[in-house]
């Protein structure tokens, strides 16, 4: 219900604001990552849902990134191991959660009743690790996986589904396919390379071709730094009829968290952005290290 006004405004071909980080965001204001905070911090991670809101985004994504099963089941050899040593509870915890970042998202959206239309994304990405599109599950069980994960968001309210940091082709054709029988609006975020094209090789002339004609929403670039973007942009561009849009991040990842640096304060990320809409991009946000005070100055791109 919430996406329609987005929809006519990308119609339109006006420019819609994303917002910015949220798990660095959470880094930054001196709070551990554990759990995504969704159930010991509710009422921050919803404070800075709110504070992208009221900075001007109209997309809020929400806290869960890579919550699904699989990424906890990750930290075990096996199942055996996994019964033998894990908690009681990782069968079901990545759904709940799932369901509760949504939760906060849609009550900050309550709480602040933007003037502005404001849809809730469920930001959800590849199922193995990201950046490594090569250990990507087979086909079926891909499927078998995002399908849970969309029933789940989209029962909690979800309006789309923001897939992002998205490497492979393959990839992005299954989750769209399972997202769009569900019904549920969604938006594709690829990573580009310095070369403008996705890790695995393919170019995102080919990723086009192939998932327009399943109903992407939107095709985005994220998680890589601005000059690898503009890269992107160059590429994506000419062949996109779909919406397309950019989210870079900012700083240097430092596992398991993110270091931050004042490479882009706010005035040069929106300067760099304000490239990207000249390039043909409808939609601005930032990625990883991009705060409440970079979304404000996209604002103003509007
Ligand atoms: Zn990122």
């Amino acid at each position: 219900m919430s996406y329609a006004p987005i929809r006519e405004k990308l119609k339109r071909g006006e420019t819609v604001i994303l917002d910015g980080a949220i798990g660095t965001e959470i880094l930054r204001r001196n709070v551990t990552w554990a759990d995504h905070q969704l159930v010991n911090k509710p009422e921050f991670v919803r404070g800075i849902h709110e504070d992208y809101m009221r900075a001007g985004a109209e997309i809020i994504s929400t806290n869960s990134f890579q919550l699904c099963r699989r990424a906890l089941y990750n930290h075990f050899r096996d199942e055996a191991h996994r019964k033998h040593i894990g908690a009681s509870d990782l069968e079901t915890r990545a759904e709940k959660l799932l369901a509760a970042s949504v939760k906060l998202a849609v009550e900050a959206r309550s709480i602040v009743k933007p003037k502005q239309p404001c849809a809730i994304a469920a930001a959800v990405t590849t199922l193995e690790w990201c950046f490594r599109p090569d250990l990507a599950p087979d086909d079926k069980k891909a499927r078998a996986e995002y399908t849970e994960i969309f029933k789940t968001v989209k029962d909690a309210g979800a309006d789309l589904v923001l897939l992002e940091t998205v490497n492979s082709i393959g990839e992005a054709r299954t989750a769209l396919e399972v997202c769009k029988g569900l019904g549920l609006p969604c938006w594709i975020g690829f990573v580009p390379t310095e070369e403008g094209k996705l890790f695995t090789g393919e170019t995102l002339k080919d990723a086009c071709a192939a998932i327009e004609p399943l109903g992407v929403d939107a095709i985005l670039l994220n998680c890589a730094p601005p000059d690898d973007i503009t890269a992107g942009m160059k590429q994506l561009a000419p062949h996109a009829h779909a919406p397309i849009g950019t989210y870079a991040h900012i700083g240097r990842f430092d596992p398991p968290e993110w270091l931050f640096t004042d490479e882009y304060p706010p005035s040069k990320y929106c300067a760099e952005s304000r490239k990207w809409k000249q390039m043909g991009a409808k939609i601005l946000g930032g990625c990883c290290g991009t705060t409440p005070e970079h979304i404000a100055a996209l604002a103003t791109l509007r």
